[in-house]
């Protein structure tokens, strides 16, 4: 008997579609269970990243899924860094934004920006966590309007001389006095003209500026101010051409928002999860938490959004190309939604334990400061509008492909 044409179709399953999607999936749930929910409240309270779990994610190829495998990654696709970024973030989102500058914003970009050189030398190192590696786009007085950075590289003989200031960069330190191994660095060589180049810790001129400390959340990922004065840096560590730079940010930060927004979803996830539970166990006015109408309202909203952005975030992921560029559109989309459900998420599981979702022993209370910052870093609320807006204007027929 043939197959109907609807079976395939039917059994497709958009979170795990596949069965090494699987096998990543089941790592990630023993080792968040085991290794990173043990140590998430501690490093939360003590404003500090774990070096140790890092390379442990490491030796379990977390660090590296969407590397080729030549390079000592996997070789998946946007889905399994979705799949990375929420499970960790479900525990400890901290931990997870420390994985995603090191994993996509540096590595997965130099795998899609970089020469074979350059991915010989550095790639290796970055999928095992033997280096830690940092995205510098940031700066004090630029942030949003990225285009117009300060940063300058000038070229000098067989070098670029690079002169300026990155500030909120994760994994910019390890801790208070360790700055990071490797970041890519986009700086101006010439009027709007960006540029990316690889810059190592050990370089002249390179150093740990300021580290910030007392962050509303994120506390377990270290984040710093990085200064290069007068840094040489070889022509051997440019990505591509001069002027290619804009085009490397735009393409990583298409899978940065991507995988921010899965960031949200494992919060969202985590959180509806205590709510229920919560709800099940504690009793007012002689019944469950969840035989009143408001508290119905908090869990099941809650669980609506959060699957509508779960589906919404997995299903750009199957389409999302990582080598190519021009899907802003859903990126930025994703992150706009799937941001504000994981805050309201939060916010809602703080209600519904009253007092104790106000206490750190009841998890979260953490996730609501960390959820915030997907507001936020990647990409603000407000640029998504003016992208999304600007975009859509452009071609109003994507609304309906
Ligand atoms: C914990 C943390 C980690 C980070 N990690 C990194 C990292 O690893 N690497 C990196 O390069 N950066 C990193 N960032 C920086 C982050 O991406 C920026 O903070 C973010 O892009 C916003 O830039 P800004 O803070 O300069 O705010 P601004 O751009 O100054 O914006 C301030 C406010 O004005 C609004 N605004 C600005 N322009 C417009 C406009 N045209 N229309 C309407 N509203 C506007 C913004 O939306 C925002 O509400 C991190 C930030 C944090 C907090």
């Amino acid at each position: 008997m043939s197959e109907s044409p609807g079976a395939s179709f039917r059994e497709f399953d958009l979170f795990v579609p596949t069965p090494e999607h699987a096998l990543l999936a089941q790592t990630l749930h023993q080792f968040v269970a085991r290794e990173v929910e043990p140590q998430a409240a501690a490093h939360d309270r003590s404003e500090s990243f774990n070096l140790a779990l890092f390379h442990r994610a490491g030796e379990l190829g977390l660090l590296s899924v969407t590397l080729p495998e030549e390079y000592g990654g996997a070789g998946l696709d946007a889905s399994a860094a979705v799949l990375v970024c929420e499970a960790l973030a479900s525990s400890d989102p901290g931990f997870a934004l420390a994985v995603l500058a090191h994993s996509v914003l540096f590595a997965q970009n130099l795998a899609v920006n970089g020469n074979e050189l350059q991915k010989k030398h550095f790639l290796p190192d970055a999928a095992s966590g033997a280096k830690i590696g940092g995205l510098c786009m940031t700066e004090p007085a630029v942030g949003t309007d990225v285009l117009a950075l300060r940063t300058r590289a000038v070229q000098s003989g067989e070098d670029y001389v690079l002169d300026g200031v990155k500030t909120f960069i994760t994994n910019g330190g390890i801790d208070e006095h360790t700055l990071g191994d490797v970041f890519i660095v986009y700086a101006t060589t010439g009027p709007e003209r960006i540029s990316s180049f690889l810059v190592e810790k050990g370089m002249a001129g390179f150093r740990l500026g300021q580290k910030w400390k007392d962050k509303l959340g994120m506390r377990a990922s270290f984040t710093a101010e990085l200064v290069f004065e007068g840094v040489r840096v070889p022509l051997s560590h440019r990505l591509g051409q001069e002027g290619e730079g804009t085009l490397h940010m735009m393409r990583n930060l298409e899978v940065e928002r991507l995988t921010l927004a899965a960031m949200s979803l494992g919060i969202a996830q985590r959180c509806i999860e205590v709510m229920i539970r919560y709800a099940n166990e504690r009793k007012s006015f002689g019944k469950p938490l969840r035989e009143h109408g408001q508290i119905q309202r908090y869990i099941a909203e809650s669980f609506a959004e959060y699957r509508a952005a779960r589906t919404y975030v997995y299903d750009t992921a199957r389409r999302m190309d990582l080598r190519a560029t021009g899907q802003r559109i859903d990126a930025d989309a994703t992150k706009l939604f799937a941001s504000q459900v994981g805050k309201r998420a939060a916010d809602h599981a703080i209600q519904v334990l009253g007092g104790y979702g106000y206490m750190g022993e009841y998890v979260v209370e953490r996730l609501w400061r960390d959820a915030k910052l997907l507001e936020i870093g990647g990409g603000t609320l407000e640029a998504h509008h003016k992208n999304l807006a600007k975009d859509l204007a452009r071609d109003p027929a994507r609304v309906r492909r």
